[in-house]
């Protein structure tokens, strides 16, 4: 199976991307924060607690993000793989998005990781905030919580798949187009790696 890991600080255009390479690749996207989100239209008990939390630019519980996608992966589909975005955002995650897929006998294949500078990242969210109607995309302040937040708890997720080999830096400036094109090569170029026969 082909499951990708997108992974980026917020405005890095994770769900943007996600999308087009969903449609590339025939993965099935997960993002945990339109999960969320969906939840909170709802009206559910979940959407609630997820709501105060995501306003105020915090993450919500690992335990609320992981069985939402537990239960995601349970469904039976017919798919060559996943594209992971918003998830994981902790390290806890990453453990548990590994044992999940071992369990569906599957593993992440590669994370690939956008780069975008922070002057850029607050401009994208404010403009997007306009539009979108996202408490947590309005104030300047909420955006550099959620920035901060990135660097300390999920950024570490970065040496995690380092350490594996699976990172893959991506210039995330530029036209939507311009980065579509340089994550589906790469993708192209790791699927496309022969895997190792040991011969003894
Ligand atoms: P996103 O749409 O990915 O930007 O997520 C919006 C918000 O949902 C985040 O700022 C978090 O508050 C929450 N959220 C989404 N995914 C996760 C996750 N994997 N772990 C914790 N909180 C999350």
């Amino acid at each position: 199976m082909l499951n990708l890991v997108l992974f980026g600080p917020p405005g890095a255009g994770k769900g943007t991307q996600a999308i087009l390479l969903a449609k590339t690749f025939n993965l099935v996207h997960l993002s945990t924060g339109d999960l969320l989100r969906h939840e909170i239209a709802a009206k559910t008990e979940l959407g609630r607690i997820a709501g105060e939390l995501i306003d105020k630019g915090e993450l919500v519980p690992d335990e609320i993000v992981i069985s939402m996608i537990e239960s995601r992966l349970k469904k039976p589909r017919c798919t060559i793989g996943f594209i992971f975005d918003g998830f994981p955002r902790t390290v806890a995650q990453a453990k548990a998005l590994d044992k999940l897929l071992t369990k569906h006998h599957s593993k992440v294949s590669v994370m690939l990781c956008l780069s975008v500078e922070k002057a850029e990242l607050v401009d994208r969210l404010l403009k997007r905030g306009l539009t979108s109607g996202r408490c947590d995309d309005l104030e300047a302040a909420t955006i550099e919580h959620r920035i901060d937040i990135y660097n300390e708890k999920t950024a570490p997720i970065i040496n995690y798949y380092e350490s594996q080999g699976k990172y893959f830096p991506i210039h995330g400036m530029g036209t939507i187009e311009e980065i579509a094109e340089n994550l589906s090569q790469t993708i192209k170029k790791i699927s496309a790696k022969p895997t190792t026969v040991i011969h003894k």
